[in-house]
């Protein structure tokens, strides 16, 4: 759900560590059945924005900003911890690489834009393949809700 704060800007739903029972330990072995790898399979819809051969991006099916573009290796890695330490270079490229292009597709570098990726328990990371959100299309708040 997208929610527009009192001054026009985008922002996060509620602080991920009061939803424990959503979020995964980035330390467990990679669950073929999760979501993405789902997708990625083609037994699961997305509507695609770019692929390449080690990348594949897609709109996230609850955005929380006007843009709001999930970019995902197609290769088995949990988290950025994981990839970081598993991946290739090759696969470490492209994703860098595609994560740059698509947001210079989509217009993003002049108005500005994010990027996040969340890892565990604590960053809220809900689904267990990496994936790097790409926020943008209006001012997106500060970085992180104040406590
Ligand atoms: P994270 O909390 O970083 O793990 O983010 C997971 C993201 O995946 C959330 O923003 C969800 O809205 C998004 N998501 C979950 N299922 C799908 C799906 N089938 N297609 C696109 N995005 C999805």
């Amino acid at each position: 759900m997208l929610r527009a704060a009192p001054s026009g800007a985008f922002f996060m739903r509620g602080p991920a560590l009061t939803e424990p029972d959503m979020v995964i330990d980035a330390t467990r072995p990679y669950d073929e059945n999760n979501v993405f790898a789902r997708i990625l399979r083609g037994e699961l819809p997305c509507r695609k924005v770019h692929e390449d051969e080690h990348v594949l991006a897609f709109h996230d099916i609850n955005p929380m900003a006007p843009v709001h573009i999930l970019v995902i290796p197609k290769g088995a890695y949990v988290s950025w911890d994981d990839f970081s330490e598993r991946g290739s270079e090759a696969e470490i490229a492209a994703l860098v690489r595609a994560v740059g292009k698509i947001a210079r597709d989509q217009g993003l570098v002049a108005p500005g834009y994010r990027l996040l990726a969340n890892v565990g328990l604590a960053g809220g990371q809900e689904v267990p393949h990496l994936h790097v959100h790409i926020f943008g299309g209006g001012p997106l708040g500060p970085m992180l809700a104040r406590r």
